[in-house]
């Protein structure tokens, strides 16, 4: 077991680019504290050549100087051109990791680019966009090619290749369309490793329900050539269209399933235990509830009633669960308020405030500081537009400047 399988979760990139679905910088800073304490190696955290994501991205890159995002990295995703690589390190200087995108089939070229480019100028750009990368302080560089299951196997070679010589340490395989069966992104994920040994990310989408299989699958071809594989996640599989590989599933069919558990090595960092709390907060932020069938996570996911399973279920748990939900951070009772509850909001005062806080036992050094706590607040309250939760509740007070520059967004 030589080779390992990463996390690279893409949640807060294509889960926030998804029609209908969007969070609040603030959310996208929890998510990244929450797949940092999960033990997810790499958030793509966003977008460094758009406006009103500046601030977000500087500010978690304080978090990552504090030790907050610790050792998560935290990459930006990008046009694989030389002006959104020069664009990108002025607006976000601290950038350390990039990944960036070029459409590398027929079908994108001839009908996206219009015959503007060609494929020696897209990978005449790529290349020329990783060096740039690199001499601006980039510590890692990912080439994406969008559109990889539609594209010549050749020409993805060819770009893999010469991405890798001009300095990537990984290519990221995007089956954008979801075109890919387990078998056939097996054998092309295999031959592209062999041929041009560098590690590779898999990007996989769901159109045709086959999203945690193909990555599986993909890394499965990148490990048996001798490369490292990194799946790309979201949590609770938001992204676009039908979604992306759902971080939980991910997870537990590398740790469970028959041909990976004791076969293939998932990153011993990954802690199973989160996925409760990560899974519940994504849905509040997105807005969109888990379903009853949700694997892991669901409601159902650990539900008997018919006779001989729930029989089967009490005589011995394994009869009819392949894992136990504890594994998944499930089975704590949770508290919820039958009676008065204080909750603050935009519109909250100080007493209300107080009584929320010392909830949570926090306590504040005097009157200015509980009132200066309060007015950011009431402005994560207007950002968010949700009660708060108490991460949320948590974090404004711990890191105050933070949070406020993270909320900051100047037209
Ligand atoms: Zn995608």
């Amino acid at each position: 077991m030589a080779n390992i399988i990463r996390l690279i979760d893409v949640t807060n990139r294509d889960g926030v680019q998804t029609s209908r679905l969007g969070l609040a910088k603030l959310e996208k800073t929890i998510l990244n504290i929450m797949l940092n304490e999960m033990g997810i190696f790499q958030s793509e955290f966003g977008f460094p050549t758009s406006q009103h994501e500046i601030n977000y991205l500087n500010a978690n890159l304080e978090l990552v100087k504090l030790g907050v995002l610790k050792p998560i990295r935290l990459n930006g995703w990008i046009r694989a051109i030389p002006a959104d690589v020069e664009l990108a390190f002025k607006m976000v200087p601290g950038l350390k990791h990039l990944n960036i995108s070029a459409s590398t089939s027929k079908q994108l070229i001839d009908n996206k680019y219009f015959g503007k480019r060609t494929k020696e100028d897209v990978i005449r750009d790529m290349v020329a966009a990783v060096k740039r990368a690199k001499e601006l302080g980039a510590e890692s560089v990912g080439v994406n090619a969008e559109d990889a299951s539609r594209t010549d196997l050749d020409f993805l070679a060819e770009f893999a290749g010469k991405g890798k010589e001009a300095g990537a340490d990984r290519f990221r395989y995007c089956d954008t369309l979801g075109y890919d069966d387990p078998f056939s992104i097996y054998e092309r994920i295999k031959e592209i490793a062999k041929t041009i040994k560098i590690d590779i990310e898999l990007h996989c989408h769901n159109d045709l329900g086959m999203v945690v299989a193909c990555s599986l699958a993909g890394a499965k071809g990148a490990i048996d050539s001798g490369v490292d594989a990194y799946i790309n996640t979201t949590v609770n599989g938001m992204g676009e269209r039908a979604g992306n590989a759902d971080l939980v599933s991910v997870v537990l069919s590398v740790l469970k399933s028959s041909g990976f558990a004791g076969k293939y090595q998932l990153d011993p960092r990954v802690n199973l235990s989160k996925s409760w709390q990560i899974a519940k907060y994504a849905s509040y932020a997105f807005n969109v509830p888990i379903p009853i069938n949700q694997v892991g996570v669901g409601s159902n996911a650990f539900a008997h009633e018919s006779g001989i399973h729930a029989d089967g279920a009490l005589k011995d748990r394994k009869n009819y669960e392949l894992f136990d939900y504890e594994e998944l951070g499930r089975g704590e009772p949770e508290i919820i308020e039958t009676g008065r509850m204080i909750t603050i909001g935009e519109y909250g005062g100080i007493k209300g405030f107080r009584n929320v806080y010392e909830k949570m036992e926090i306590e504040f050094k005097d009157e200015e500081e509980a009132k200066k706590i309060l007015d950011l607040v009431r402005y994560a309250n207007v950002h968010t537009q949700k009660p708060l939760t108490e991460k949320e509740l948590r974090f404004v007070a711990a890191y105050p400047d933070i949070a406020r520059r993270i909320m900051t967004v100047t037209p």
